[in-house]
């Protein structure tokens, strides 16, 4: 009986989606929510993508452990859906699935020289200096002068604070041990953040821009040139964006107070936005590696977020060793049996229900597609966890019990799969804590997953 009321919930993803969603699932009385994820550690962008020098916004791992340590929720690590066991199989096995696991895939730049050495994606990037098991050997080459970022977001300007910051302010930080020797040793004075349009349309947020500006011992470069008119424009905009114009606005076109002057004078490392470029190719150097990037120049049609740019037939060539590109990322097909829309990158969906599939939801970045911060993923979460709840109460989702993990577990066995549960994990996050300590590091994050799974005794 009590097997009958309990509905047996299963959510693929521990990012925060998965988590917010789970979250809210709880608040079912008697439900049961076990959320399926692939690496052997939870929280997904959380632990893998924010920075290593914004502690704070990790924070809200806390709110997941503690819905981790509901009684009625259980982590199992280790455990990738799609190759591991199937969405049909879980479908059998619960009575609602909620995919959550994000958008994992890079968008490619489509550009002649992107497979050269020297050239790599911002998430993979962002993935080696946070610990990414498969980024752990990327090893960029920072023996060069100048780095150019494709992309004008917000991950673009955590790459380019992590390439400028002194590597001693990072000595706190729970960045790997790894990645803070490569920056000790980097060479890279400038960093050049390209976009294809102006400064009244980067992606970036001002807290991050305003970061960058004060940047220790790196000031900004931009030409007053890029921002003629721009006082006019702004008058129309929306309030945030207002705001963040009119401090690039400042920073290009306005002499800094003494202070600011002081510390630009004597700073040995630049960071520079460069505007209407398109990046056309990565130029090859006579030893195979990268030289630089050609780039189109570009001017602006259109108004408001219709905005496009188009190549005037200008070309400029800019030369630097190393070239990381942070256009965007999407999502990948998990299941031929679960819809995909593979050109938005996402699941479709009607406010978090998969369409044409009764059970089956999602939630996050591979709902919505990749943008918006945490915040966002955690309202749209609990609204996937409301219809989900709501589609349950008007008696849509099957009758009668299911066996969830039981059944789970039988199938990960016999292909040999052993998950980690969460108490497994708080063993993992008491070593890397244990190992930190020594350094002055809130943890050393192990990055190798054979490892953890030896120090489980897997
Ligand atoms: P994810 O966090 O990616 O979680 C998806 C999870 O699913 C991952 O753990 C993944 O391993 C797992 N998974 C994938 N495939 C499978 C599978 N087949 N089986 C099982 N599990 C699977 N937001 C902020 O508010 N502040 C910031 O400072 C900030 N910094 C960011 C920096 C970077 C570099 C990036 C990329 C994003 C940042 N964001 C930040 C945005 C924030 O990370 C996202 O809004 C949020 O993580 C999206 O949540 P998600 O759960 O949909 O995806």
């Amino acid at each position: 009986d009590i097997q009958e009321k309990t509905p047996q919930i299963c959510v693929v993803g521990s990012g925060p989606a998965g988590f917010y969603t789970a979250q809210h699932l709880l608040k079912h009385p008697q439900a049961h929510v076990d959320i399926y994820e692939k690496q052997p550690v939870p929280f997904g962008l959380v632990r893998f993508g924010v920075a290593p020098d914004h502690p704070e916004v990790k924070n809200v791992i806390n709110t997941f452990t503690q819905t981790a340590h509901s009684g009625r929720c259980a982590f199992w690590g280790n455990v990738e859906v799609g190759r591991d066991v199937t969405v049909p199989e879980l479908r059998e096995a619960y009575h609602a699935v909620v995919l959550s696991y994000g958008a994992e895939d890079h968008r490619a730049l489509e550009i002649p020289g992107e497979e050269l050495p020297g050239v790599c994606s911002a998430r993979a990037f962002v993935g080696w200096y946070n610990g990414l098991p498969e980024n752990r050997e990327l090893e960029p080459d920072l023996s060069c002068d100048t780095a150019v970022i494709l992309g004008q977001g917000n991950v673009a300007l955590d790459v380019a604070r992590i390439l400028l910051t002194p590597p001693e302010h990072l000595e706190r930080t729970d960045i790997t041990k790894a990645a803070l020797g490569v920056l000790r040793q980097s060479r890279v004075k400038t960093v050049w953040l390209v976009g294809r349009r102006g400064p009244l349309q980067v992606a970036f947020t001002i807290k991050e821009l305003r970061e960058m500006i004060q940047l220790p011992g790196a000031r900004p470069i931009l030409d007053p040139a890029d921002f003629l008119g721009l006082q006019d424009k702004i008058k129309e905009v929306p309030r945030p964006r207002k705001r963040l114009t009119e401090l690039l606005l400042r920073t290009a076109t306005e002499k800094p107070g003494p202070e600011e002057a002081a510390r630009w004078a004597s700073a040995s490392r630049a960071w520079g936005l460069r505007f209407f470029r398109s990046p056309q190719q990565v130029l090859p150097s006579p030893d195979g590696r990268r030289a630089g990037v050609r780039l189109a120049v570009t001017r602006l049609e259109g108004v408001g977020e219709a905005t496009r740019a188009v190549p005037t037939g200008d070309m400029e060539d800019l030369p630097c060793g190393l070239v990381l590109s942070s256009v965007g990322y999407k999502s990948r097909p998990v299941d031929p049996s679960v819809p995909f829309d593979s050109k938005l990158g996402v699941i479709p969906n009607v406010e978090g229900r998969v369409m044409d599939v009764p059970g089956l939801y999602c939630s996050g970045w591979v709902k919505r597609g990749p943008t918006g911060v945490i915040a966002t993923t955690m309202t749209d979460s609990f609204l996937t966890g409301q219809m989900l709840l709501q589609d349950l109460k008007a008696g849509l989702l099957p009758s009668g019990p299911r066996p969830g993990y039981a059944a789970i577990q039988a199938l990960l066995s016999s292909r040999g799969v052993r998950p980690v549960s969460f108490s497994d994990w708080e063993k993992l996050d008491a070593e890397e804590v244990a190992r930190g300590q020594g350094t002055g590091k809130p943890r050393e994050k192990l990055v190798d997953p054979q490892e953890m799974l030896r120090l489980l005794g897997h």
